[in-house]
């Protein structure tokens, strides 16, 4: 292992291998619930290095994590606790290459932190779309190898969506460019495809080609009173029949959510605080339109009209300026943190087709009050993907650590039995991680399942590419 070092230091430098220290930040999951040991963190700045990295540790026996902000929320980026894994920061190598104004396309390095990239897009009066509440720390790298959603995936798609084209270190150390850049591309199997989403169990993305996208010319954002999930599911029809392509976010709070945030958060102005009886749900619309303001409003006032009619919204306010805007979002973002802030909690990213979500909420909201009495659920998410952060915390006054010890597996087990029933997934966009291994061996089809391990042993046999994330260690 000495020697081992000695050749990653004279690859990256010194001051670049640690393993003595602080290392809490490389070691720990963004949650907190795992701590490993690693023998060292390594932090290339180029792809070459990266490669060079990849051949030691190959040549050595030795795993490699692959890490980019370390914000993923199912235990993916952090080592195990034997102190024999390399972990692999890609926090250096953050150059944007080229910025391809008429392809409307960028290529950047993996380590770019998202919010610097739709910082830079809007320097180019353009917009990349891809947006979530870690983006000020998460890595285009990372969101790539867990194939990230966030608020705008209703018109513009996931990670994968924007995804142009890819660099990669293989796990022998050889680097494939794909960085074509092309729209259109059908020649043999999708390579870039395969490695988005794969958690760093297939190889390392060093480099991407993201799409970019025009400003929009106004964004205008709603907040809404909806009395009960299958009338915001309504919403969501009637905002993509009227707004169209300028339907680019839809998300919905539960009305338990929505009152951590006012309790926890008393500085944050909430509108219908105060309504009477309290409406089951709310949700946030936002329109962008590539005309003007005056027109977006139009269509959003009328959108709201025929909503009022119909009795989908029982009340409703329209951003007057783009910092209400950002009022309303920010509401909507702080509910993880009022729920933290109100205990530990049992979290759940699970997809259901729309059209089943008022169904199977009402079902599991059953099933878990039957069966655990005075658990409260905090539900809220993505609706225009049919993605729920379906949470749940302990019954008031209930000791939060206890609850979660003696009661996870048992909430975890009715919660996923109940998406498996409506034909739903046990993760929207969170991936699989070291987290969740279990699920995927009980819910993933074995055929599914056959394949994924197949793809696995051919492009890395040696088994040293993030083992024991996604498929369980063979
Ligand atoms: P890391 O956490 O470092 O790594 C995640 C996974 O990707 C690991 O398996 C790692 O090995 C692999 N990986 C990292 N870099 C590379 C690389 N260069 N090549 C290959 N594999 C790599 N996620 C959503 O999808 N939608 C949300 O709305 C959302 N909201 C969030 C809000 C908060 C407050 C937080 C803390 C997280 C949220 N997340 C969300 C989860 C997380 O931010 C995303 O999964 C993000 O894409 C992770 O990026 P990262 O750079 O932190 O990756």
């Amino acid at each position: 292992m000495t020697a081992l070092l000695e050749r990653l230091r004279q690859i990256v430098g010194e001051a670049h291998v640690l393993t003595e220290g602080d290392l809490v930040a490389y070691e720990q999951d963004w949650r907190r619930r795992v701590r490993g040991k690693s023998l060292a963190v390594v932090r290339p700045a180029s792809t070459a290095e990266v490669a060079a990295v990849v051949r030691e540790c190959a040549a050595a026996g030795t795993s490699v994590i692959p890490q980019g902000g370390n914000t993923g929320l199912s235990v993916g980026s952090t080592p195990d606790d034997s102190g024999t894994q390399v972990v692999l920061s890609l926090t250096r190598l953050n150059a944007v290459r080229h910025i391809d104004r008429d392809n409307l396309s960028f290529t950047v390095e993996a380590g770019c932190i998202l919010q610097s990239l739709q910082e830079l897009a809007e320097k180019e009066g353009l917009l990349f779309p891809l947006s979530l509440a870690a983006e000020g720390s998460c890595t285009i790298g990372g969101n790539l190898g867990t194939n990230a959603g966030g608020t705008q995936v209703v018109r513009y798609g996931n990670t994968r969506e924007l995804c142009l084209g890819l660099e990669v270190v293989t796990p022998q150390g050889e680097v494939w460019d794909g960085l074509k850049g092309l729209r259109k591309d059908n020649t043999g199997y999708d390579l870039r495809d395969l490695f988005i989403g794969s958690e760093g169990t297939l190889g390392i993305i060093t480099a991407a080609t993201m799409k970019l996208f025009p400003q929009p010319a106004a964004q205008l954002t709603a907040f809404a009173a909806v009395p009960s999930m299958e009338a915001a599911v309504r919403l969501l029809g009637m905002a993509h029949k009227h707004l169209g392509a300028g339907l680019t976010g839809f998300e919905v709070m539960g009305q338990f959510a929505l009152s951590l945030v006012i309790k926890h958060m008393p500085q944050l102005r909430v509108p219908f605080a105060g309504l009477d009886g309290a409406p089951p749900y709310y949700v946030l619309v936002e329109n962008s339109d590539s005309e003007s303001e005056q027109h977006a409003r139009e269509r959003f006032e009328a959108l709201l009209e025929l909503a009022f009619e119909d009795g989908c919204v029982l009340d409703a306010v329209v951003a007057e300026s783009l910092s209400q805007a950002h009022e309303l979002w920010h509401i909507r973002e702080s509910i993880p943190l009022a729920q933290a802030e109100e205990g530990l909690n049992i979290k759940h990213d699970i997809s259901i087709a729309a059209s089943r979500i008022p169904a199977f909420v009402e079902h599991t909201d059953a099933v878990l009050q039957r069966e655990i009495p005075g658990v409260r659920l905090v539900n809220f998410g993505h609706l225009g993907d049919g993605n729920l952060h379906y949470n749940v915390q302990a019954p008031v006054g209930g000791d939060a650590k206890a609850f979660l010890n003696e009661r996870e597996h048992l909430v975890n087990h009715l919660v996923y039995e109940a998406v498996a029933e409506f034909g739903g997934s046990f993760s929207a966009e969170h991936g699989v991680g070291a987290l969740k291994v279990d699920k995927l061996e009980k819910y993933q089809s074995p055929v599914a399942l056959g394949m994924m391990r197949a793809i696995k042993q051919a492009l890395d046999p040696q088994g040293l590419m993030n083992p024991g994330c996604i498929l369980a260690r063979a």
